[in-house]
């Protein structure tokens, strides 16, 4: 039991938030006890998706700015409320029914919960590398498609027992091969603008025929509705233990400039998160025995700065994360009304040491990584 959610669960019991310690610390359809390994873990992140979007929703300065935001209108029918708690789950309803209620949300920092990179690049080969690594490598500065030196936790898990050949990432940005290193990690990398190969199944057909003939606002990053699909597909057929899931449609619409679609893109990647939080619990070989671990890059910039990221944007520290499913207790959002004392930061290089404690496993690398959010 990690001592920090201890204490948060503790305090949750006191204030009477939960009516039992088994209601405290128990997930729906959890098959798994706390503090068990789970069998499977999907990590999940979102390109430059922002924490003020995820805890607060909509930014007003953004939506009323005919600059970054066009049908206005309609767009603030769809994610105007006058509240931050209405306008988070008018964004990201997943996020606010279901992870608020029954997973844990780090990183509101009007409640004084923090998440921050330790890399000092700030953009995204530098944070996948993080996140993947648990540890921040100071010789990757570019976004360049250079084979990662760096075994990830990916890789390793695929050389443990039992993880051989169970293991499967997905990206929608054409620079995943690299960072995985697919080629020396023997780990099967879907992304950029990947076609499914070998035995297709009828839908893994169609969606390379449709992903062929569909124009992409991008050249280096795919519509995600594609990447979630072909992971999707993947699931159904290979069964993987682990999988890796990047969502990049946040962090592309933001460099364009474009709120409207960068709000879109969080809504309909919180509904594929739905989507695959619905199908594991209506599969006997996953549900309530996989654990969702989600998260993002790097944040941005705030008002006219919100369009980047970088070392020179205040701001693009700032990161968050979520956890739904067997192994992690239920906290909620973590902040200080609820635990009555300022939570511990959370750091980009704790999510590798998590997905490897959270199925058993005693992860170490070439240098040292953060320890695991369960600890
Ligand atoms: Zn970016």
């Amino acid at each position: 039991m990690p001592s920090r959610l201890l204490l948060l669960v503790f305090t949750l019991l006191l204030m009477g938030g939960c009516s039992s310690p088994e209601e405290a610390v128990t997930t729906a359809d959890s098959a798994t006890a706390l503090g068990d390994p789970v069998e499977n873990v999907f990590l999940i992140t979102l390109d430059g998706l922002r924490w003020e979007e995820v805890f607060t929703g909509a930014d007003p300065w953004l939506l009323n700015n005919n600059d970054y935001t066009n049908n206005r209108e309609e767009v603030a029918s769809r994610f105007w409320r006058d509240t931050p708690e209405a306008r988070r789950e008018a964004l990201m309803p997943f996020f606010w029914d279901v992870i608020a209620d029954e997973g844990t949300l780090w990183g509101n920092r009007h409640l004084g919960s923090t998440g921050e990179v330790t890399n000092g690049e700030v953009f995204s080969y530098p944070g996948y590398n993080e996140i993947l690594t648990g540890f921040a490598d100071e010789t990757i500065v570019s976004n360049d498609k250079v084979p990662n030196r760096n075994e990830t936790v990916l890789e390793w898990v695929n050389g443990q027992p039992g993880f051989e050949g169970r293991v499967a990432a997905f990206g929608s940005w054409d620079v995943f091969p690299y960072i995985v290193n697919e080629e020396r990690s023997g780990v099967p990398v879907n992304a950029g603008f990947d076609s499914a190969e070998g035995e297709l199944t009828e839908k893994e057909a169609w969606l390379n025929e449709l992903q062929a003939q569909t124009p992409s606002p991008w050249t280096a990053v795919r519509l995600d509705v594609f990447t979630h699909h072909y992971a999707l597909e993947t699931l159904k057929s290979d069964r993987p233990r682990l999988v890796y899931i990047s969502y990049g449609e946040t962090d592309d619409f933001a460099h364009d400039g474009d709120y409207r679609h960068y709000l879109d893109a969080a809504y309909r990647t919180d509904a594929f998160i739905r989507d695959l939080w619905t199908w594991v619990q209506n599969d006997p070989g996953y549900a309530g025995k996989t654990t969702f671990l989600i998260t993002t890059d790097h944040g941005r910039g705030e008002q006219d700065r919100w369009v980047g990221h970088g070392a020179d944007w205040k701001g693009s520290e700032a990161i968050w994360v979520a956890a739904l499913g067997p192994g992690f207790p239920h906290v909620g959002e973590v902040g200080i009304a609820v635990s009555g004392e300022v939570p511990a930061p959370v750091y980009q290089n704790q999510m590798a040491a998590t997905v490897a404690e959270l199925l058993g496993l005693d992860y170490t690398n070439r240098l040292p990584i953060g320890g695991s959010l369960l600890d």
